[in-house]
């Protein structure tokens, strides 16, 4: 009898093992975000192990508050100073460079210090109403806004050099993109669906994907699609780090051109009636498709659809009357 026991106990604790191997779930919070991992098949433990340290990683190098990260030594370095950095910062730059070149520069790393004066910093932002920047206050900092222009980088030696004290980037707008695709990389056989904080990729197999509701709570969605094996979605919305002040609504995504938040008059102040709230990308060549959207939501309906298109991608494009357009072949339902 008591062998019986013993055998159904070892029995069962072998199974418990075998499904534990065989799917491994994370969640973590690194840039700024909140991350899930869920991996299928055997040795997804160590993948989604593998996986945590790499973003780890990267957030050490990405960070612009973590002292002597890459970005944080780029940021405190003096104008004329090249500073050496490693070969991932490199690369996340080179995507800048060429989203900041593709979208006319609205698509611009160089932004920080506006994203700073409007608080939408991770350490500044707390949601609450608050009156807007002065104008002074905005337009003393786009003196040191232009990537081309404020940064140079040697690509052979892995440098970079800015042209003034002042200037200073982020990688809020390319980390996660940039992240999603190295993550794919270590999930590569298995079957994988991995969010890092709106940058969504499937691996080994095809999902439903949800796009969120730009007005409505977490739960909320606005539509879904099937996403295919290989390909990944990333979101840009002015609904992630936002506040309203006096009916207007102030968010974390900047104009690079006028200093405001993107959809914002500069001018009169008041929000552009063909502004866009939402814009979701669907691509093969993910990593740079975070900084894509970040492009496309400022550029706007006209000149975001004209950008997506001349990439040959695919998104979904929602505007403030919540009336959605779709960019190339997407099986998109509207919920
Ligand atoms: P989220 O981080 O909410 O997913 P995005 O991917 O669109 O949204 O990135 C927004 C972040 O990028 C901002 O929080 C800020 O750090 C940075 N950013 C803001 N404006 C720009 C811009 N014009 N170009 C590049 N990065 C930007
Ligand atoms: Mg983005």
């Amino acid at each position: 009898m008591k062998k019986h026991l013993l055998f159904i106990i070892t029995i069962l604790l072998i199974c418990i093992v075998l499904f534990c191997a065989c799917s491994a779930t994370g969640q973590y919070f690194l840039f700024g975000t909140f991350i899930d991992l869920n991996i299928e098949g055997s040795g997804s433990i160590k993948t989604e192990k593998e996986i945590a340290s790499e973003l780890e990683r990267l957030e050490e190098l990405f960070s612009a508050t973590i002292e002597g990260s890459d970005v944080w030594r780029i940021n405190y370095a003096k104008a004329n100073e090249a500073v050496t950095v490693s070969g991932d910062t490199m690369a996340a730059l080179a995507i800048c460079k060429n989203i900041y070149e593709l979208s006319g520069g609205a698509f611009d790393p160089t932004v920080y210090p506006l994203v700073k004066l409007w608080k939408f910093t991770a350490d500044t932002y707390t949601g609450l109403p608050s009156a807007p920047p002065s104008v002074e206050a905005i337009n003393e900092l786009l003196s040191y806004v232009g990537f081309n222009d404020m940064i140079m980088l040697d690509e052979t030696e892995n440098t970079v050099t800015k042209s003034y004290d002042e200037v200073q980037i982020d990688f809020g707008g390319v980390a996660k993109g940039y992240a999603a695709k190295k993550s794919a990389d270590i999930a590569q056989g298995k079957t994988a669906l991995l969010n890092l904080g709106g940058n969504i990729v499937c691996v080994g197999k095809s999902y439903k994907i949800g796009v969120a509701n730009p007005r409505e709570s977490d739960a909320a969605y606005f539509g879904s699609m099937t996403v295919e094996n290989g390909f990944s979605v990333s979101t840009s919305g002015d609904y992630e780090r936002y506040y309203e002040y006096e009916d207007v609504r102030y968010h974390h995504i900047i104009n690079p051109k006028t200093g405001y938040p993107s959809g914002i008059n500069s001018s009169t102040g008041g929000m552009n009636e063909d502004r866009l709230v939402s814009v979701t990308v669907i691509s093969e060549q993910f990593a740079d498709c975070d900084a894509i959207a970040t492009a496309a939501l400022i550029l706007g309906k006209e000149n975001g659809v004209a950008l997506l298109q001349s990439l040959g991608l695919k998104a979904v494009l929602i505007d403030c009357e919540l009336n959605y357009l779709l960019v190339g072949n997407v099986d998109f339902v509207k919920k």
